[in-house]
């Protein structure tokens, strides 16, 4: 019921039925279960450089890349052979390895302002790491977040969250105590004044200011300078750590991250999705002062059976030292800066009133006439319309991201040809 594809997918149909008996939702993640466009999930196969094959045999031009982590595209050979390497050595040990110190070394020399870095197994495990640690180091306890963004399903930090929560409408999710986010201030995403009435009401208790350098999870909205300026204002006029939390964008918007394309300077930064190649990491990190008070070399407490797994730093560290010896930032930025001007013409074509926001490889398409600048704006969009879209590209073989609150991702594993194809798709589905 409600099926809005045109196409038969019966295997699909099957597997979901299959997988409602046995998770929740029949996903291991909520997204996945395409809550916010209707339908029935599609079951991936595998996977191969910029395509994913479903279980039904069709092929799509992929544009989540696993949200975010695959910028060489699916199974490169390079991160496949260094994945098979480590696997022959062993899968986990639960004792140091040299291969950490690498993966550390290329975060290091890439991210400016880290000088130490902790390993972790997610996103959300480096997000409620890091603030655990400004909190320790401040020894305060409010933090400020931004409506939109989304750090992990970390209890404090899931207010006003963006990404699958927003798409859900479950800002506050039941099962956080109100103890756990009542030392959380929201504030609007690129908002001075409501930013500077926070400081000004509680600037002595703020322990740090967290933020998507460039925002992903409520669809691509980059910072402003204004904005950018009075976070660092601010956080230093009231003595409170900046945590720029970079799982999306860090080595995706630039080699060293977002923090590179807007000049800012934080305490802590957080990392995931592409810094584990494919494979579950997050990292942490910031000056080597803050890191030192992580046990054993300090008191606060953070560990991890997983952490530094093997052959995760091993698809990690391959996939870095391939962005760096490649530097494919600006060919990358030019097949997505061709996707969104075929988009944008094919949508105005259709006369439907939209916006394009891009920030390197990161983009979204918002059925909003924009600007847009934060989530009052960004909640205002037509998700129908982004809907039928969806839809509508799933049919002619493109898998774009299932809800308006994210973005899509280009990888190296796509190709002119792909881009024109993606468009060529839009406008017939337009139509
Ligand atoms: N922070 C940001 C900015 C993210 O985009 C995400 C995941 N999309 C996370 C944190 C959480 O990462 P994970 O899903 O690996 O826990």
């Amino acid at each position: 019921a409600g099926q809005p594809s045109k196409v038969a997918r019966p295997r699909s149909v099957a597997a979901f039925e299959r997988a409602l008996t046995l998770m929740p939702g029949g996903v291991n993640s909520p997204a996945r279960a395409f809550g916010a466009v209707g339908g029935t999930p599609i079951f991936i196969d595998r996977a191969d450089g910029a395509y994913l094959y479903d279980v039904d045999g069709n092929r799509y031009i992929d544009y989540i890349g696993s949200w975010g982590p695959m910028i060489l595209g699916h199974r490169h050979p390079e991160v496949v052979a260094a994945i098979e390497r480590a696997l022959a050595h062993g899968t986990s040990y639960g004792a140091p390895t040299e291969a950490e110190s690498e993966l550390a070394e290329r975060i290091i020399d890439a991210v400016a302002s880290i000088e130490k870095v902790r390993l972790v197994s997610s996103g959300t495990e480096a997000t409620m790491s890091a603030i655990r640690l400004a909190r320790g180091y401040t020894g305060r306890d409010m933090l400020i977040k931004f409506a939109g963004n989304y750090h992990g399903h970390v209890d404090s930090l899931l207010v006003a969250a963006g990404s699958s929560a927003a798409t859900l409408g479950a800002p506050n999710s039941p099962g956080v105590t109100a103890g756990a986010s009542k030392d959380t201030l929201v504030v609007e995403y690129n908002d001075v004044a409501e930013l500077e009435q926070a400081f000004t009401a509680h600037g002595d208790k703020i322990a740090g200011v967290i933020l998507e350098p460039v925002v992903g999870n409520m669809g691509v909205v980059a910072p402003s300078r204004e904005f950018v300026d009075a976070l660092h204002r601010l956080t230093q006029k009231h003595g409170a750590l900046l945590v720029c939390d970079e799982v999306m964008t860090g080595f995706r918007v630039a080699f060293g991250g977002a923090q590179s394309v807007f000049g800012i300077q934080p305490d802590i930064t957080t990392l995931g999705k592409i810094v584990g190649g494919g494979l579950p990491v997050g990292a942490y990190g910031g000056r080597a002062e803050i890191m030192n008070y992580i046990l054993p070399a300090g008191k606060v407490f953070q560990a991890g059976t997983l952490s530094g797994n093997p052959l995760a730093t091993a698809a990690g560290s391959a996939t870095l030292r391939l962005l760096k010896e490649e530097s494919p930032y600006e060919r990358l930025d030019a097949l997505t800066s061709r996707l969104a001007n075929g988009l944008h013409h094919a949508v105005e074509r259709a006369g439907i009133p939209h916006t394009i926001a891009r920030v390197g490889s990161m983009m979204t398409l918002f059925f909003h006439p924009g600007p847009i600048r934060g989530w009052r704006e960004a909640s205002q969009c037509d998700t129908a319309r982004f809907a039928s879209y969806f839809w509508g590209l799933m049919d002619r073989g493109v898998y774009m991201p299932c809800s308006q609150f994210e973005a899509l991702f280009v990888s190296t594993a796509h190709t002119e040809a792909d881009i024109d194809a993606t468009i060529a798709a839009a406008e017939d589905a337009l139509r």
